[in-house]
Parts: C-alpha cells; structure tokens; sequence
C-alpha cells in the first residue's frame, strides 16, 4: 500500500509487541492520494444547495449517496442519534446565518445504536466507573419516530434559526435503503 507519509518502524502493522496498528495511518494515506486527484473542490464554504443536513453518525449512512449530494452542496451536522441537541442549533444558526442555508432535513434511521440503551442505565455506568456524572444528556431515545418529531421541534422553534419553513425529518432505513418522512 501506498503511503502518504513517512512509516516509522512502530507504524508497521506487524511490528510486535508495541504500537497497535492504527486504521488513522490508512485514512491518512488516502488523504495523500486524493490531494493529487484532479477534481478541484469547490471554493465557496456556502454549500452550494443550501441545505443543512442533520443525521446520525453510524456507519452505514451515506448521506452523499442516499441524498445525492456532491461536495460542497451542503452542511452535513452529525452526531449519536442525530438528535437536535443545543451543539446542533449552534451548528445550524452558523450554517443559516453565516453560510447561507435555507433548509434543514433531519435523518435518523433503523437500528440505531441509540435504541439500545437508557440515559439511566449510561448515566450510571459513566458514574460507577468514573465518579463523575456527564453534563451532558446522552439523548437516547425508544421510538425513532417519537425522536425525529422531538429534534423537528427543536429546529421549528428555535428563535436563532432565521429559516424554519422547511424543515423535514425522517427515518432510513438500513435494511431495506427506504427513507420515510415523520409526519
Ligand atoms: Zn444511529
């Protein structure tokens, strides 16, 4: 494999004993081939199709892919759940107000990590194991409809936003590659 930049013998995946292979050296590796690539991006921060999606970090989104979206087209705001949460407003009051979008989709999607845990029972592993309790709300959630129509609200309602008429949410789902709008 090609590499971008210089391995040091403790970057080799067969080097025993210490520096556990990291999959970071390969994502840096493709970032040095694509440098080279002839397609230039865009050279506006304003995404081109003025919208802002916020959607769920798993892995099985391809948000370009599913939405048909290219690079530079728009804000893509991800986070566990992809739940509207104040670090989400912040994002879409910058992404509305400084860079020019008018829309917002909301994505969650089937078997979401999110469905398969409590805030109690995180809450209180996270303090049993550390002392300490988070500041923050893990947001989970048992009904991915109930969810989308919550973090819909948050985004509707929220004074920071300038543009709340087209705000959309919906569920995908992983199986079957369907996305179902949440009425
Ligand atoms: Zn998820």
């Amino acid at each position: 494999m090609m590499r971008g930049v210089a391995a040091s013998p403790a970057d080799r995946p067969d080097a025993s004993g210490e520096g556990d292979p990291s999959i970071i050296d390969e994502l840096v590796a493709s970032a040095a081939e694509h440098a080279v690539t002839p397609d230039s991006p865009p050279r506006t921060p304003r995404p081109a199709r003025r919208v802002a999606v916020v959607a769920c970090m798993d892995a099985r989104l391809d948000l370009f892919g599913i939405l048909g979206l290219e690079p530079g087209d728009a804000h893509l705001i991800r986070n566990a759940g992809g739940v509207a949460t104040d670090d989400v407003i912040r994002s879409l009051t910058i992404s509305q107000r400084k860079l020019g979008t008018r829309e917002v989709v909301l994505i969650h999607h089937t078997d979401c990590g999110m469905l398969t845990f409590t805030e109690d029972e995180l809450r209180q592993e996270l303090l049993e194991e550390t002392g300490v309790k988070p500041s923050w709300a893990a947001e989970s959630f048992s009904d991915l409809d109930v969810d989308v129509r919550s973090s819909l609200q948050r985004v509707r309602t929220s004074l920071f936003l300038p543009h709340r008429d087209h705000v959309r949410g919906f569920v995908y789902d992983v199986d079957t590659g369907v996305l179902r709008e949440v009425e």
